[in-house]
């Protein structure tokens, strides 16, 4: 199964990615953990993305498009995937289509959780995370056993630069100019998912297997 997972900044995509992927066996490609694996790698292209998300801005087109196409022609792909935070632009759904169609693999859907904006704010500036385990927790929502302290590795838990409240801000206004359009433009292509994300982590787990149900390849 080929998937976009397509929400703003706190909309939960993240955790929800993991349990989609787990249920249907499928590897998630997200470009933002891409970009901070480059950019604490300290590469010459990490500084250069580092810029960037520091701002809370973009990353340039090209540089994503060439990272992502990279990571798509790995052998843990072949079977499906699903694309956590990518596309972020039309240029970047339109170099995705071009991608797949010459591998005649088109996207099954593309997911839209849906959260107000006031509601997203909240959910970032509280938002810890295990650098070592991937884990995602919550200050208020969803905190770890131990205040600070991951879980599952017993590391201490970061609030990641771009969740900062002044980022924050900017991230949903650079994805209000540059990501909203997407949602027409899979709308056209009749590909579109909308999941209500106000809820539970259950609760919108629940929605999202259900429409998942009626996407080819689910089976
Ligand atoms: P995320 O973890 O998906 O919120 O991404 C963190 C940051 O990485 C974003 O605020 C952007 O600066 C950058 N980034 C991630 N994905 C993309 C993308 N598809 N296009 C451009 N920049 C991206």
């Amino acid at each position: 199964m080929r998937l976009i997972f397509l929400g703003k900044p706190g909309s939960g995509k993240g955790t929800q990615a993991r349990a989609i992927t787990q249920a249907y066996g499928i590897p998630a490609v997200a470009t933002g953990d891409l970009i901070r694996a480059a950019i604490s790698g300290e590469t010459e292209l990490g500084q250069q993305f580092k810029g960037y998300t520091s701002k809370g801005l973009l990353v340039p087109d090209e540089l994503v498009l060439a990272m992502v196409a990279e990571r798509l022609e790995n052998d843990d792909c072949s079977g499906g995937f699903l694309l956590d935070g990518f596309p972020r632009t039309e240029p970047q759904a339109d170099g995705l289509q071009a991608m797949l169609t010459k591998v005649e693999a088109p996207l099954d859907a593309v997911l839209y959780l849906k959260v107000p904006d006031d509601i997203l704010v909240e959910r970032a500036v509280g938002r810890r995370v295990c650098k070592e385990s991937g884990s995602v927790y919550h200050v208020k929502f969803n905190p770890p056993k131990v205040e600070g302290v991951c879980d599952v590795s017993g590391k201490a838990l970061v609030h990641r630069d771009d969740d900062k409240e002044d980022v924050v801000v900017r991230r949903l206004k650079e994805y209000d100019e540059k990501t909203s359009p997407l949602i027409e433009y899979y709308k056209k292509q009749g590909k579109l998912l909308e999941v209500d994300g106000v809820g539970s982590f259950e609760e919108i787990e629940q929605r999202i297997k259900g429409v998942l149900q009626s996407v080819n390849g689910a089976g």
